[in-house]
């Protein structure tokens, strides 16, 4: 059991720096008085099963240093699992919650599963006084909680970050396995409705998941400085072309004085700007990478043979650039998948007639290392017009709430998260299937040609995000949670 240190980071002050999140910063200051004063002389353990890597360890510290701000007492302990059966064990019950694998666990794992968490029980008791409150991280710690609570008078919390909408065969066995534990829990937390558990219903409250508008993957990037960091990570370089002669373009044009008298131009935008389309994801099947690509082509391939090169539309659908990128495979040593995902897009764009590749304009770009390359992502989400989550299945797509934070109008597909986070017309287009290419390609191409609605989209978007999907609206929802849930 390791008790993580986190460093000082941003206040907040500098949130409330930021014009649009002003107001919801000092609401939440308001409205969490309340809840803190009834959590005073308490303190919170969060516990999970890494200190690095995945959304919990990406957002707790920045939960920590605000909460702590606001006089909160918080921890964060990690738990140690040198066994390779455990991760083996807690990957299955992790697939199981989503409903893939046999669902079949055994005695012998619940052994496994039971002695690394008994291994980091004492460590934990001796951390842990009675009427503290203990919130464990997914499936990894969750005995351990359990057997806290036999020795301390403390209360318990489940906070599981993923989910199937229906129940299956193989998530029944999974709950039945975890049930000893379940039982012991006084309350749970979930993503969505729709992902809890019948037995668990009453018991559970809904706290989607956030972003930090901080984070290098949010923070505010003018456009000069996305064109600096593309370059710089060589996105723009000799061998992606069109991205670079759109940017010389843009770099000739804004940066000499800093101006942006470019846009007073009375030009129209897309054809100056050549607009991008764009999804950030890991090279997971699911994520529906080749489905887009081949709406891409369609959507090029029928403009020129049904669309009329003088009219504007024509014009922009054939300056429309489609750019997909995701952690390069090199990096990314337990994803094999990855490296077999990116030879099937690049099969798939080979398909295309050779001499029109490159007016097709599809950019493969394997990323740098994910932990490095939240800044790239921030600018090249930042200089897309729209930004697209096909996945076929999607707990909840962190993507689409960065994406609207950024005010893109996103295009998502119905999967269960997504559906939850986009308003259809609103913030952008919720595509019914994944899978039906005539229906994604129409709808890029609607929405390439409705400028004035993606504007309108991605300010909405990025108010929603505002409203239920920052730090802030999460940090309140925990601390209710956790002030009706004390010891
Ligand atoms: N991401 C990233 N670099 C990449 C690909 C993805 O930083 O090369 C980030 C992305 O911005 C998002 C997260 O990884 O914050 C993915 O979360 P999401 O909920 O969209 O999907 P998951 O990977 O959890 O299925």
């Amino acid at each position: 059991m390791q008790k993580i240190n986190v460093k000082p980071g941003a206040k907040l002050v500098d949130y409330k720096a930021y014009g649009s999140l002003y107001s919801s910063v000092l609401d939440f200051t308001e409205q969490a008085k309340e809840p803190i004063e009834s959590l005073k002389g308490q303190t919170i353990w969060m516990i999970n099963s890494t200190a690095i890597g995945g959304g919990v360890a990406e957002m707790l510290p920045s939960q920590m240093r605000i909460l702590r701000e606001l006089g909160v007492s918080i921890e964060w302990l990690v738990i140690e699992a040198k066994k390779d059966a455990f991760f083996d064990l807690t990957k299955r019950i992790h697939n199981a919650i989503h409903g893939s694998g046999n669902g079949v666990f055994t005695e012998d794992d619940r052994k496994v599963y039971e002695e690394v968490n008994r291994n980091n029980l004492a460590k934990a008791l001796e951390l842990i006084n009675d009427g503290d409150i203990v919130a464990v991280h997914d499936p990894q710690p969750m005995p351990l909680a359990a057997m806290i609570k036999k020795e301390k008078n403390v209360s318990i919390i489940w906070r599981c970050h993923i989910g199937l909408e229906e129940d299956t065969e193989v998530t029944d066995a999974v709950w039945k396995f975890l049930e000893p534990y379940t039982n012991d829990y006084d309350h749970f937390v979930f993503s969505l409705p729709s992902y809890v558990p019948k037995p668990l219903k009453n018991k559970t409250s809904i706290i989607p998941p956030a972003i930090d508008p901080l984070s290098h993957k949010n923070r505010e990037l003018q456009l000069h400085k996305c064109i600096g960091i593309l370059y710089q990570s060589g996105i723009l370089d000799d061998h992606k072309a069109i991205l670079y002669h759109r940017y010389e373009h843009l770099v000739r044009k804004v940066m000499p004085d800093g101006s942006f008298d470019v846009l007073d131009s009375g030009q129209d935008l897309d054809l100056i700007y050549r607009p991008i389309v764009t999804e950030i994801s890991r090279w997971d099947r699911l994520k529906g990478f080749k489905e887009l690509m081949e709406a891409f082509i369609k959507m090029k391939l029928d403009n020129r043979k049904y669309g009329d090169p003088k009219s504007l539309e024509y014009k922009r659908i054939e300056m429309t650039l489609l750019v997909m990128g995701g952690p390069d495979p090199a990096f990314v040593s337990d994803d094999p998948e990855g490296k077999e995902v990116l030879q099937e897009l690049t099969e798939t764009y080979k398909k295309v007639d050779s001499s029109m590749q490159n007016d097709i304009a599809i950019l493969l770009l394997p990323l740098d290392n994910p932990k490095q390359n939240a800044l790239i992502v921030n600018a090249l989400q930042r200089t897309s017009s729209i930004i697209v989550q096909n996945s076929i299945q999607e707990g909840f797509g962190l993507t689409a709430t960065e994406a609207m934070w950024k005010r893109k109008p996103v295009l998502v597909s119905n999967a269960a998260g997504l559906k939850f986070q986009v308003v259809h017309n609103k913030t952008g287009q919720i595509n019914p299937d994944p899978t039906d290419i005539e229906s994604l390609s129409k709808t890029l191409a609607y929405m390439l040609n409705h400028p004035k609605e993606r504007d309108k989209w991605g300010f909405n978007g990025q108010l929603r995000v505002i409203q239920n999907f920052t730090l802030f609206s999460q940090l309140l929802s925990w601390l209710e949670t956790l002030s009706k849930n004390k010891a």
